[in-house]
């Protein structure tokens, strides 16, 4: 029973998941390189952070997991995992310094919030996941070619909310845009701010959570002022899929009711990306709506009631092990239900792709809960690390 010891482990100055993230397009990468980085990745992340997070190593003590243990990719699954409730009652942490930390607080708008506090590394490699995604699932424009376009705020406006922040991180890449503006925003102008960069840019990238792609969607068609250009134009909705009023806001819609205001030919070119605060990477949809998980993030789901890890194609809670985070241990079990899928993607990328289809409903919850308890140690103190 050998937990990770104590054994010295650090992090290389150039780590090798670094060169992945923030080398070329890893979905160009067969499927058996994706399988061996993954493995080699999340063994390297779950080291350290048994090294590093006391009460992830005593966690994993008490499931009697060793490292050892991980030889092959079906043994991921052995990795002890977190529930994402963990960090709406305590800090995680390995190793932060909350002096030069940021609190990321989740934009949850019931109940207790998730704070989950990250690094400089670890939000690095957060905005490479982004950067990843753009320039291999969007077809790989020169970054002096894209306009973005932002629903949102911009990064100082943001502040600790989760997906105002993450979006705004692209400002970093991209030479972008916000239209929120002293917590003000006109759809009117949004519309008139992406006409503009339709004429200034080859590729035009909005982002925004659905609720303002609509907002955005339904003043174009009034006002009537979208033009047809040559630039590229893709949307990606990031964020809650969910009305003000808590009501779902229906994916299939809102694509029509964007096609048709912006005048696009398909719907491949409106992709939702995928992030909740514990997780550190966002996961894009390709042209063929497949969400592809990048090779530093193992997924897999478990049974709703038992939390036994499944085969792929079978429904249930979407588990992650994101070896990008170096400031928590990202191994997650979330909230939310879905399937995972392997092999070609109609696209033409190997590897999995997930697909998200609910949150876990309360009567599922309690016994799940329960279980998840379970693990844990009953008295835990308010900050989960050294
Ligand atoms: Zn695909």
């Amino acid at each position: 029973m050998n937990a990770g010891g104590p054994r010295q482990v650090s992090m290389p100055a150039m780590a090798e998941i670094d060169r992945v993230i923030f080398g070329p397009d890893p979905f160009q990468l067969s499927e058996g390189e994706q399988a061996n980085l993954r493995l080699k990745l999340i063994r390297e992340a779950v080291e350290y952070h048994l090294h590093h997070c006391a009460p992830f190593r005593a966690y994993a003590a008490r499931l009697h997991f060793s490292i050892d243990d991980v030889q092959c990719g079906d043994d991921l699954e052995r990795i002890p995992q977190l529930p994402t409730g963990l960090f709406k009652r305590v800090v995680v942490s390995s190793g932060i310094d909350k002096a030069v930390c940021r609190p990321c607080t989740s934009s949850g708008t019931q109940g207790r919030l998730s704070v989950v506090w990250r690094d400089r590394c670890t939000i690095q490699r957060l905005l490479g996941s982004i950067q990843t995604a753009i320039a291999g699932l969007i077809d790989d424009p020169p970054e002096k070619d894209v306009l973005v376009v932002n629903l949102g705020p911009n990064q100082a406006e943001a502040g600790d909310l989760w997906f105002a922040y993450v979006m705004s991180l692209i400002e970093l890449a991209y030479i972008t845009r916000h239209m929120v503006v002293d917590g003000r925003f006109d759809p009117s102008e949004a519309v008139v701010a992406i006409e503009r960069a339709k004429r200034e840019a080859k590729v035009v990238v909005v982002t925004g959570p659905p609720v303002l792609l609509r907002q955005v969607s339904e003043a174009a068609l009034r006002t009537k002022r979208v033009t047809t250009s040559n630039s590229e134009f893709t949307v990606v909705t990031a964020g809650g899929w969910k009305r003000p009023d808590g009501s779902g806001l229906d994916r299939q819609a809102l694509t029509e009711l964007v096609a048709s205001a912006f005048r696009l030919q398909t719907s491949g070119r409106i992709r939702d990306a995928f992030n909740q605060v514990e997780l550190n990477t966002v996961i894009f949809e390709c042209s063929s709506g497949a969400k592809h998980v990048p090779p530093w993030v193992h997924v897999c789901t478990r049974d709703i009631r038992t939390l036994t890890p499944q085969p792929n194609d079978h429904i249930g809670l979407l588990s992650y092990l994101d070896a990008s985070a170096l400031s928590y241990p990202a191994f997650l079990i979330s909230d939310d239900v879905g399937r995972v899928k392997e092999g070609r993607c109609a696209c033409g990328r190997y590897g999995p792709t997930i697909e998200i289809q609910r949150r876990i409903e309360r009567a599922e919850h309690w016994g799940c809960a329960l279980k998840m308890n379970a693990f844990l140690e009953p008295d835990m103190p308010e900050i989960w690390g050294p």
